[in-house]
């Protein structure tokens, strides 16, 4: 790092430094896997030991109404809406994302009934492309689930393409997709847009409005450090809440839900798409993350995470060129979200040696280690021992020990 300038500067010039006392990291770990499990904010065992020792077990049922339990889905789906880009009564946290996409594909589909293609991008995160073929099952095969390579879904979308679902920073890569002009490209042709932000919120600035975006879903246990399992959530802009009929009409998103009415009436607004009673423990957990991140600026946010991410990149050459790591994120930070992604062939048995090592990244099937960057808890330093950590593990031939190739059920 001769000439430049050094990691511990850079740390002490970062204006979100002080957001990493707010988080309780262990001791001796760097984690790099904030973009598949959040941290623990410390903030939370209190706010969740209230929740269930107070809310719970003192207010029993009359906390639905007088702990805002009934309201909780819409309050912290507001929040959400904030680092989004989406308005008030746009957002709902509720269910996992899965269920969500299948939510907005229906809902999509409702507001595009002469249509019968519904279009992704192969090698999308897999729950999304499942859960297009389960739709074109359901649907006997009214509804065809399409995919084709991610360069060429823009001019696959046509005249019968009834909703395009992308995901707007790539699970595996990190490469993010232009979200104003692939919208305009679907609208242009009469499909609806659904974006997949499970990597985008709260790693780069989104703005699902400004873009006119149609549907939206993410998870909460991200980057908005909701706890393992967290709600996700659900966008659907304002124009098209009043027509988009829930293909999932539980009592939650009734009109009126107490009244125990026979007949299904959708609620007005977002509230349609809520299913059933809401989870309020989770719900509790992932609203402390996101007003944590609701606290910086996500400008600020960006510029640190990019900064990282070149930090990684360039302290990494010498060791990819030595150890043959080929780099799978976009070259320039402008064009991937807030992580490095590497192939090798022995990637699984190097990333176990990492943690081994207090190294903290994951392994994505089949050949790619990947390194989340979390502004709000990553520090300059943590990149600098997280590459100094990958060079030791190959020049010293560590990776290679039986027990870092057994495989674990989660990687
Ligand atoms: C992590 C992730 C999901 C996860 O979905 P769950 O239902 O929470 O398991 C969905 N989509 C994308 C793009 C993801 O990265």
């Amino acid at each position: 790092m001769e000439g430049a300038v050094s990691p511990a500067a850079m740390d002490a010039a970062d204006p979100l430094r002080h957001f990493r006392d707010r988080f309780a990291l262990p001791d001796g770990v760097i984690y790099l896997d904030g973009n598949s499990l959040g941290c623990l904010p410390k903030a939370t065992p209190d706010r969740v030991a209230e929740v269930v020792q107070t809310e719970w077990g003192k207010g029993l049922i009359g906390s639905w109404n007088s702990a805002g339990w009934v309201d909780a889905s819409q309050r912290v789906g507001d929040k959400i809406a904030r680092v989004i880009g989406a308005g008030a009564g746009e957002v709902v946290a509720c269910d996992s994302t899965s269920v969500n996409v299948f939510k907005a594909l229906c809902a999509a589909i409702s507001l595009n009934p002469d249509r019968s293609t519904i279009l992704s991008e192969r090698g999308n995160f897999p729950t999304d492309i499942y859960m297009m073929q389960g739709l074109e099952a359901l649907t006997g095969r009214r509804i065809t689930a399409r995919f084709v390579d991610g360069a060429d879904v823009v001019s696959a979308i046509d005249d019968d393409t009834a909703a395009v679902l992308l995901t707007q920073v790539h699970y595996r890569s990190g490469a993010v997709r232009d979200m104003a002009s692939t919208t305009a490209a679907a609208h242009a042709r009469g499909a609806l847009a659904i974006w997949d932000l499970s990597h985008s919120a709260g790693a780069i600035p989104v703005a699902l409005n400004d873009a006119r975006a149609d549907f939206a879903v993410g998870c909460g246990y991200k980057f908005l450090n909701g706890g393992p399992g967290a709600p996700g959530y659900i966008f659907v802009a304002r124009r098209h809440q009043e027509a988009a009929m829930p293909a999932l009409s539980g009592w939650f998103g009734h009109a009126r839900p107490f009244d125990f009415e026979d007949r299904y009436e959708p609620a007005p607004g977002i509230a349609r798409f809520l299913v059933g009673t809401p989870p309020i423990l989770g719900l509790a957990a992932l609203e402390v993350g996101v007003d944590l991140m609701l606290e910086a600026d996500m400008a600020a946010l960006r510029v640190k995470s990019m900064a990282l991410g070149q930090l990684f990149v360039e302290t990494m050459e010498p060791v990819a060129a030595r150890h043959r790591f080929t780099l799978v994120s976009p070259g320039d930070p402008a064009e991937r979200g807030s992580q490095i992604s590497y192939a090798h062939p022995q990637a699984y048995p190097i990333v176990q040696a990492l943690i081994a090592r207090g190294v903290v990244g994951d392994f994505r099937a089949p050949d790619v280690l990947r390194f989340g960057l979390t502004p709000l808890y990553t520090s300059f330093a943590d990149v600098e021992a997280a590459v100094r950590a990958i060079a030791a593990v190959m020049d010293e031939g560590a990776w290679d020990a039986p027990e870092y190739r057994e495989r674990a059920a989660v990687t």
